[in-house]
């Protein structure tokens, strides 16, 4: 319904919000159609004839409503029947000709544009809605990250990336091939926006290495940092920087050329190492350190590597980035069924004999949980808080 008036005034237009975007609207307005108030026992008649797959003879419905208008031979009316039960109005479809009246449904759409609170009481969704979530890198990982975080019922982002999307990009991105040359962050935003129209998202178009002193007021207000970028540059200065404003942060990448996924997350807790600990004490331990492989200079000497993920097992690891960010935020708060298995998750992607423990995983779908390890003597990232 587009517009409305009352007996013969003059119409009121309501073609406003999502109206606009409707699908049917470029095929303009349809027609005129009438609406009467009928007493409850119509709707139940309309229950009973839909039920059926039947009709009704339209006099049953000249009969009941006041200010009948018979349509003209050959003319179909749009018909609104309005009944109110237990105090609420209640809606019924009818498309009426001379002489019959055809049930047909109709839904009520509530003019608010976030449905997040469908998802309670079986969600705790106001747990994280207030929530500031500040995510570094949408790329591949981070834009899937970062719709699955709204999915959650996250309603505040940051998001941190100086790049802009590029050709080779499309393959593995959300957007779509009218955004590019454009900034990630603001195509990021525009497509979450496109489909989450209450979010509160905050676009940053900057390097955190470049933009420490930005991303240390950004990160102390954050509740979580989810960083999905693929620069080992980046990543140490996020779990840096992290860490000294004492907010939990997750890491997620993928690695070698697509076998595995890794999600880290490091808790503010003096007995969480950072990154830099995380990766010392795996060489110290003889396992396989992958940092220095995530940002193999191909060729050209780029920051990023060439990236050979295919987009499904991208999207996987940043949905499983997002759920460690949301449950991270639960479990604080008291929600034990959001405990996770672990701080460290070795996804097993495409998985290639060979690779040492932890990534010696053989099955593709499989999940190794580890725990985080403690800081190492001395590091100044651990110790400088
Ligand atoms: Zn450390």
């Amino acid at each position: 319904v587009c517009g409305f008036s009352v007996d013969d005034a003059s119409p009121t237009r309501v073609l406003e919000g999502f109206l606009k975007d409707h699908y049917t609207w470029p095929f303009g307005v349809g027609g005129d159609g009438v609406w009467y108030r009928v007493e409850p026992e119509v709707h139940q008649v309309w229950d009973q004839v839909s039920r059926q797959e039947s009709s009704l003879a339209a006099r049953f419905l000249a009969d009941r409503v006041q200010g009948w208008r018979v349509p003209g031979v050959g003319v179909a009316h749009r018909v609104l029947t309005i009944a109110i039960r237990d105090g609420k109005p209640e809606i019924r479809g009818w498309l009426v000709e001379r002489s019959g009246a055809l049930p047909v449904p109709t839904q009520i759409v509530q003019e608010s544009t976030d449905f997040s609170d469908d998802l309670a009481p079986g969600w705790p969704i106001r747990d994280l809605s207030s929530e500031l979530i500040a995510v570094v890198g949408t790329g591949s990982i981070g834009s899937h990250a970062c719709e699955s975080l709204v999915e959650y019922g996250v309603h505040r982002l940051a998001l941190v990336d100086p790049d802009r999307l590029l050709p080779g990009n499309l393959v593995r991105h959300k957007s779509g091939r009218k955004w590019l040359g454009r900034f990630k962050v603001d195509v990021v935003s525009d497509l979450l926006l496109d489909r989450f129209p209450h979010l509160e998202l905050d676009p940053m178009p900057f390097s955190v290495v470049d933009q420490a002193d930005m991303m240390r007021a950004l990160f102390a207000q954050s509740a979580v940092v989810l960083c999905c970028s693929d620069g080992v540059e980046s990543r140490l200065v996020t779990s840096h920087l992290a860490r000294q404003s004492g907010t939990a942060t997750v890491l997620a990448s993928v690695l070698g050329d697509g076998e595995f996924g890794e999600v880290i997350r490091l808790r503010s807790a003096p007995s969480v190492g950072c990154l830099d600990c995380q990766r010392t004490r795996m060489r110290d331990a003889g396992e396989m350190d992958p940092e220095p492989g995530i940002d193999l200079p191909y060729g050209s000497g780029s920051r990023h590597r060439h990236m050979t993920a295919v987009g499904g097992d991208l999207e996987l690891v940043g949905a499983l980035a997002a759920k460690v960010s949301a449950a991270t935020i639960l479990e604080e708060r008291g929600f034990a069924d959001q405990r996770l298995a672990g701080d460290h998750a070795f996804i097993a992607l495409r998985p290639r004999p060979g690779w040492a423990f932890p990534f010696d995983l053989t099955r593709a779908g499989e999940i190794r949980w580890l725990p985080s390890r403690p800081p190492v003597d001395g590091c100044p990232t651990c110790t400088s808080r």
